[in-house]
């Protein structure tokens, strides 16, 4: 791994291919686990989680149903000032046990929309897993299920994770250069 450039920034490495590896094998085994008999079905929020969950998802060995949403938000239509749409879901989520799959996880505030849009939906269980979580940013009170790495409040790129659109397509993980 090496210093890479991205429009007017530089990124160096900062999690290897391995330990990204270690970290999903963990995630997969955990929900192998604990909702074993539960027949999950997966959310995988786009853009950034379609890395991880391509990967995570060969590592369950459960049966399971999965689904690629995303999430938007309009704003000045309602009274509380934003409604959360979620695209994408076509399946009946009532009664199901869903996992949302994330990318990363830094306040919280994008998990927090789609977890209210879902608990309407009457879905049985919510759980959430992410292959990041930035503690220190994190504000809310959900519990984050699965959490691979935990990481400080620093910028990171790669693994499906962009700057302005660029180096989702890099193996590893690389933080902004200070
Ligand atoms: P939150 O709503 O939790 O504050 O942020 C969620 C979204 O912000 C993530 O799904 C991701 O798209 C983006 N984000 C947060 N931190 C980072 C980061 O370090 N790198 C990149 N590329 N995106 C981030």
């Amino acid at each position: 791994m090496s210093v890479v450039e991205i429009k007017d920034k530089k990124f160096v490495p900062y999690i290897t291919e391995s330990r990204i590896n270690t970290a999903v094998t963990e995630i997969a085994e955990k929900i192998n686990t604990e909702l074993k008999d539960k027949f999950p079905l997966f959310l995988v929020v786009l853009n950034g989680s379609f890395i991880f969950a391509a990967d995570l998802l060969r590592k369950v060995n459960i049966p399971c149903h999965l689904s690629f949403i995303k999430v938007a938000s309009y704003h000045g239509v309602s009274s509380s000032g934003s409604v959360t749409e979620l695209i994408g879901l076509t399946e009946d989520v009532k009664g199901r046990v869903v996992v949302i799959v994330e990318d990363i996880v830094d306040t919280g505030t994008t998990l927090e929309k789609l977890y209210h849009v879902l608990e309407q939906k009457e879905v049985k269980e919510l759980k959430i897993a992410t292959l990041l979580l930035k503690p220190e940013a994190y504000q809310k009170e959900m519990k984050v299920d699965y959490a691979g790495i935990e990481i400080p409040n620093d910028f990171v790129v790669g693994y499906g994770l962009d700057y302005d659109g660029l180096g989702r397509n890099l193996k590893e993980i690389y933080v902004l250069a200070k």
